[in-house]
């Protein structure tokens, strides 16, 4: 390779428009199991950066690049807010889950994390199974989420945060947490949904549930005597809160002038599709609860559990992210900002304290 090539490959990475104030990317190869890794590790200012391995079939490098690089920064936004002594990290393994990936090449992965001494502590994402965080854990201490390290599925934990994060809004809306005849429009009723309908549906709230895998659905109008929604239409369903526990972009500028609910506040990752959503959703005075504060419950049970405790300290924490989000809709409104914008704020503040200590 001659020194132009070194200066453009050098460049691409450095000048990436999602570089930020990134600590370490780590590019991986192993030719003998076919891995194919970022580590991408945004910042360790609270403690070692926790955040998760995704397997995904990018279409190029380049995409597999950005996601790590935003991912990360993500996870040390949702770690800070949450009151963990933890940075945020997080991995992307070029691969598609059904077809290349192996037991082999997610020791290989296990092993490559373990070089990184700690910095950087991986986690289940999408595309990953409990079994392959046990193969990677096979060659590294630094796991969390799996059953040896704590409480296994977080699921549970941001159903239980996501539901917290709903009674908080209510309260500052409606000025009651009382969800008694509620209407409230859940969509997406896979591991987090379902439980977060479970809960609301012993709250006494009356629900409208959508997935696009129609048993889930049945399932959910059985137990819950919920009514059914086609998915496109659950935003703009007539109910007084949208739980969205789907996929992500869900909040944009074609949705948002359909919805009908006061709240929006689910467990979804990313639902604003731009930021400027967050302003039309503040500007038509629906509440919105920022994605990565009321879905922190999983990370923080994969944080703070040990190895046979039980989850109480688990649970106080997931439940006071009812707490953290009326502080950020109180200084929101008194600030003239949206909650998203106040709660990066918080997370900032935080941060920038610990550089000084
Ligand atoms: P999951 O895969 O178990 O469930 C997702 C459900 O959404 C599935 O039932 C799927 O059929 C349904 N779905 C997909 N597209 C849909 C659409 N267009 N309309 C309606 N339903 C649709 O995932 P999960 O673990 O329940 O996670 C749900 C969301 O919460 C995801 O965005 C995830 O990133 C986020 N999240 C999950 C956790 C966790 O602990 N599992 C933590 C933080 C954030």
């Amino acid at each position: 390779m001659n020194a132009l090539h070194t200066t453009i490959r050098h460049s691409a990475v450095f000048d990436h428009p999602e570089m930020g104030t990134h600590e370490d990317i780590v590019f991986v190869q192993d030719h003998t199991t076919g891995l194919k890794a970022i580590i991408a590790v945004h910042d360790t200012t609270l403690g070692p950066a926790l955040g998760g391995c995704r397997v995904w079939p990018y279409d190029k490098p380049a995409d597999a690049l950005t996601d790590a690089l935003r991912l990360s920064k993500g996870m040390t936004y949702k770690n800070a807010l949450a009151g963990l002594d933890l940075g945020g990290g997080k991995a992307v393994i070029i691969a598609d889950p059904r077809k290349d990936k192996t037991s082999a090449m997610m020791e290989s992965f296990g092993r490559h994390v373990e070089r990184l001494s700690g910095t950087y502590i991986t986690a289940e994402d999408v595309g990953v199974s409990p079994d392959d965080m046990e193969a990677v854990a096979r060659q590294t201490a630094h796991v969390r989420g799996t059953q040896a390290t704590g409480l296994g599925d977080p699921s549970p934990y941001t159903a239980l945060g996501v539901f917290e994060g709903i009674k908080a809004s209510a309260r500052h809306v409606f000025g009651s947490d009382d969800l008694t005849n509620k209407t409230v429009s859940v969509q997406g009723l896979g591991h987090v949904g379902y439980d977060v309908a479970r809960h609301l549906h012993h709250a006494g709230a009356k629900l409208i549930v959508s997935d696009i895998h129609a048993p889930a659905v049945a399932a959910a109008v059985e137990a819950f005597n919920a009514t059914a929604t086609d998915p496109l239409a659950a935003h703009a369903a007539e109910a007084d809160i949208f739980v969205p526990c789907a996929l992500g972009a869900g909040l944009n500028a074609r949705t948002i002038p359909e919805i009908k609910s006061r709240i929006v506040a689910g467990a979804a990752n990313n639902q604003l599709e731009t930021t400027a959503d967050g302003e039309a959703l503040k500007e038509r005075g629906i509440l919105y609860a920022p994605d990565y504060a009321i879905n922190a419950g999983g990370v923080i049970s994969i944080a703070l559990a040990t190895p046979g405790c039980g989850d109480n300290v688990v649970r106080h924490k997931t439940i006071d992210i009812g707490k953290t989000l009326t502080r950020i809709f109180e200084r929101a409104e008194k600030d003239g900002k949206t909650p998203e914008q106040l709660a990066d704020q918080i997370a900032e503040e935080r941060l920038a304290e610990a550089r000084i200590a």
